[in-house]
């Protein structure tokens, strides 16, 4: 293809609003454009690395058997209000409304609109398994969308869902996606860590993040030293470290519980220093609202005035509180507490609601004697022998508190955040903090989708049964931007060959005469060999075509110049982009010569080959 009829326009100034190399880059080499904030233009360079992309993960998801589909964007309302998602999904949700005033979503996700399709076409066991996948555009109304396509409100999602008569079966697929995403992230060169992971809104069990390392990542990840497993802060546990050790300490002789005064003193550091202790002796008890909670409170009703509403198949409590406890050295992690709560999330609660619920201000809550919301602990709790916490009442504290005979939780969870320096969970090697980007993730979801829209299909008996579903995600424009932040130096993006824009940059110094004539005929060499080449034709001076070259990255160069045609033997400059030096290869071999290496390049990432 000739540059001139490509339609790009690289830049020299470094737009400012561009903090990460792939934002910078992407807006530099001309790939893409910002329409508004979180909207991007792929422009004709961009789109076609984004292709080569997900043809990637189209290939590699046919591979394992799962097909392609291709529904609406704009799903209507009622099949989001059938899941329950229609009230938990929140504000990222957009929602529009026809001029028959039919409400509708476009598509953040796509389990909904999934699973209604496969109703439809499901009747007997013979058709299971099905896998069925799109790559297709999806919004969500992030509140801060940023570092160009990295977090954009506009993206594109290859989202596929899996439909199986038992856990075997879909965790046979669920490994499949997993040994499928991670050919995926190598054919795109890209370097990922797999980690476990929170299902968050999604629901269910057993889930897997594709995780790129990332100095600006939003995801803190928990990677051992010795074993190398690796964990999402959401969900990464640690090996036990109770203080004092349970079986150090004989329960039976503590004395009663006692009120003290603790006047001033309402931080844990405060406290201490106080009470001349140290934090582990705290039960850390803080107030939370949870939002669309599917715990069932009612075994546990004192009395607690949270209305239940019925939506699909079951109790939700679309507002609740709870008394959270934890060792005084440690902090909740709201991720998994709204994961034990089932709850769509979970957040401290205000001021007023502290003071409404414990009937003091924040900083004297305690678990004794609390009877308006449910105490929940987490388990570093269970062991913490005369242990101090607020009375309930300004500048008071209790103490010789005791687990079971002061308090009984309503349930104990694993609710603390992991931090570096804590023990493995699995070898009790040393945690260490990474950041990471999310590109892809994979769930097993259960049966949440599946009974709350009421799918089923009749078995060997004759008998209607529910499949179990998974879901699976990889985000495009998240991908490609992150090969960018891995494949770039000072002067430009450094393309892998399997999703270069072109596999060959042919630069003639001056696109005129005998170098034109030999410029074109390799291109058209080229092309019979099927490598995708550009061709600088632009009047512009060498520098500048050099320079742009850098920028965009092809994996090849070919300069083509007077002085090295004029050679006894015709000879052309070959320089690699990730190479410092160029050589000289004789014209009459060079497209062959390339085209063999082009080829080895991208057999080496073929599936066959893996
Ligand atoms: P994040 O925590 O980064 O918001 P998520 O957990 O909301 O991600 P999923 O719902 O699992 O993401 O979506 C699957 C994939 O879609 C993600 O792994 C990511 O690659 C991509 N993705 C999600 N949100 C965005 C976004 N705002 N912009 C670009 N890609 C996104
Ligand atoms: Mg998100």
């Amino acid at each position: 293809m000739k540059y001139s009829q490509l339609f790009i326009q690289t830049l020299r100034e470094v737009p400012s609003e561009a903090v990460i190399a792939s934002h910078r880059l992407m807006l530099r080499s001309g790939m893409m454009r910002k329409i508004a904030n979180g909207l991007f233009a792929y422009l004709p360079l961009g789109l076609r690395s984004f292709r080569k992309i997900e043809n990637i993960i189209r290939e590699e998801m046919e591979y394992i058997g799962s097909r392609e589909i291709k529904p609406t964007v704009v799903i209507p309302a009622a099949l989001w209000k059938e899941s329950g998602r229609w009230h938990t999904m929140g504000e990222s949700m957009l929602r529009v409304k026809n001029r028959l005033n039919d409400e509708f979503v476009v598509s953040p996700t796509a389990e909904e609109v999934a699973t209604s399709i496969v109703k439809g076409e499901l009747s007997s066991y013979k058709q299971l398994p099905v896998s069925i996948f799109q790559i297709n555009t999806k919004y969500r109304d992030e509140i801060r969308p940023r570092y160009g396509v990295m977090r954009g409100r506009e993206f594109v999602m290859k989202d596929a869902y899996s439909f199986h008569r038992n856990d075997s079966c879909l965790d046979a697929h669920y490994q499949a996606m997993g040994d499928a995403y991670r050919r995926v992230f190598s054919r795109c060169g890209l370097s990922v860590i797999a980690v476990k992971a929170d299902s968050g809104a999604m629901g269910g069990d057993g889930s897997e993040e594709f995780m790129v390392e990332s100095e600006i990542g939003d995801n803190t990840l928990l990677v051992c030293k010795e074993c190398s497993i690796a964990a999402n802060v959401e969900k990464a546990a640690c090996k036990d470290d109770f203080s004092p050790a349970p079986d150090s300490v004989l329960t039976k002789n503590l004395p009663e519980v006692s009120k003290i005064d603790t006047p001033d003193a309402k931080t844990i550091p405060e406290l201490c220093n106080f009470l001349k202790t140290d934090a582990k002796k705290f039960i850390k008890t803080l107030i939370y609202r949870a939002a669309n909670v599917e715990l069932d409170l009612k075994e546990a009703s004192n009395g607690w005035a949270f209305k239940a509403e019925k939506r699909g198949s079951g109790l939700v409590y679309p507002e609740a509180f709870f008394a959270v406890c934890i060792r005084g050295d440690l902090d909740v992690n709201e991720v998994k507490l709204a994961a034990a709560l089932k709850a769509s999330e979970a957040a401290l609660a205000s001021d007023d609601d502290v003071m409404r619920i414990t009937g003091a201000p924040v900083g004297f809550a305690g678990p004794v004697g609390l009877g308006s919301v449910p105490v929940i602990a987490d388990k570093t709790v269970k062991y913490l022998y005369g242990g101090i916490c607020g009375a309930l009442e300004k500048d008071k504290h209790f103490i010789n508190v005791e687990y079971g005979r002061d308090y009984k939780p309503f349930i104990v969870a694993d609710l603390r955040t992991v931090k570096a320096g804590d023990a493995c969970p699995v070898c009790g090697g040393v945690l260490y903090e990474k950041k990471g980007n999310e590109l892809g993730h994979i769930f097993k979801l259960g049966f949440k989708y599946t009974k709350s829209m009421n799918v089923t299909y009749l078995d060997e008996n004759g008998k209607a049964q529910t499949p179990i579903m998974g879901t699976y995600g990889i985000g495009v424009d998240r991908t490609l931007a992150s090969v960018i932040e891995e494949h770039h130096d000072e002067a430009g993006i450094i393309w892998p060959m399997t999703v270069a824009p072109f596999h060959v940059h042919i630069v003639p110094v001056k696109y005129d005469g005998s170098v034109k004539e030999a410029a074109d005929e390799l291109a058209a060499q080229f092309n019979a060999l099927n490598v995708e080449t550009l061709l600088d034709d632009r009047p512009e001076r060498p520098g500048v075509k050099f320079n742009d070259a850098d920028l965009i990255g092809i994996p090849y160069r070919i300069t083509i110049g007077e002085k090295n045609l004029g050679q006894n033997v015709p000879l052309v400059e070959v320089k690699k982009r990730t190479e410092k030096e160029a050589h000289t290869v004789p014209l009459k071999d060079c497209a062959a010569k390339i085209a063999e290496e082009v080829r080895l390049e991208l057999a080496a990432f073929k599936t066959s080959a893996l």
